[in-house]
């Protein structure tokens, strides 16, 4: 459940792997329309901020209305998600977490924001990074596409979400597929070896090593061994720099 002012804006989700999980049934996405819980004959649903200021305002009334309309079709009050950019960023944990809700109301804001008083509706308050968007539509699509890909049945292909970025706190390995050479760029050898177990140890190198690389800051709580602590230690100082398409991040380290 969604209350927007831009309810069409949503019509996103009718495509591709969200599309194809609301046609199976596995998932439901319905944007309401805040502005249909106004009560005055313009269905203005901003007013001037008290104290003065730049910018309009949304009013607590047809947000609180709009919720209550949820409530009330489903019998009981779902935990509400307030996007705005003083939120705590999201992350994988929190898209894991809401995938086990049965149900969810995204509440997106627009203008200056929204009358502080709908906070007390808010179970979590989150933002999607630190800038600033024009409303919380964007923000909300971001957050459901990463819950949704979470719920079982969503992704044809189980593994596919087990092994990304970010499922063990590390960053996913490099990904290849035919040709086997590309302009002279060859496919790790390895991979064309057939024998699983040495791919899963190349792969999880490569994780650890990429991780390394561009976002040291992973590290700290991955759910990584201490021998793998040692492989990362033995590899020394890894300098933030971009790969050339035809280098593996080992050519670079070692
Ligand atoms: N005046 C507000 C402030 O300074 O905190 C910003 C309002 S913003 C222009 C309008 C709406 O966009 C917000 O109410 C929120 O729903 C959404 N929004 C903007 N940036 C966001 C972000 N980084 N994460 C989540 N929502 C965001």
């Amino acid at each position: 459940n969604i209350l927007t002012l831009f309810p069409e804006m949503f019509d996103i989700f009718n495509h591709s792997i969200i599309g194809k999980a609301q046609d199976k049934g596995l998932i439901e996405i319905e944007p309401i329309n805040i502005r249909d819980y106004t009560l005055n004959k313009h269905k203005k649903v901003d007013d001037y901020p008290y104290g003065g200021g730049a910018g309009m305002v949304m009013q607590p009334g047809p947000v609180y209305r709009s919720y209550e309309s949820v409530t009330e079709k489903i019998g009981y009050k779902p935990r509400v998600i307030y996007l705005t950019p003083q939120g705590k960023v999201f992350n994988q944990s929190m898209a894991e977490e809401f995938s086990k809700e049965e149900d969810l109301v995204f509440l997106c804001g627009h203008y200056e924001g929204i009358d502080e008083r709908v906070y007390s509706l808010a179970d979590k308050v989150i933002s999607i990074g630190d800038y600033v968007l024009t409303s919380g539509e964007l923000a909300s699509m971001v957050v459901i596409d990463a819950v949704v890909r979470r719920i079982d049945g969503v992704l044809g292909d189980e593994g596919s979400s087990v092994d990304e970025s970010f499922y063990d706190g590390l960053l996913e390995y490099p990904q290849y597929t035919r040709p086997a050479e590309y302009r002279g760029m060859k496919v790790p050898d390895v991979l064309l070896s057939g024998h699983h177990a040495k791919i899963a140890k190349w792969r999880r190198e490569q994780s650890l090593i990429r991780t390394k690389r561009w976002r040291p800051d992973l590290l700290e709580s991955a759910n990584i061994s201490a021998s793998e602590r040692n492989f990362l230690d033995s590899l020394g100082a890894v300098s933030y720099t971009h790969l050339r398409a035809h280098e593996t991040l080992s050519d670079l380290v070692c």
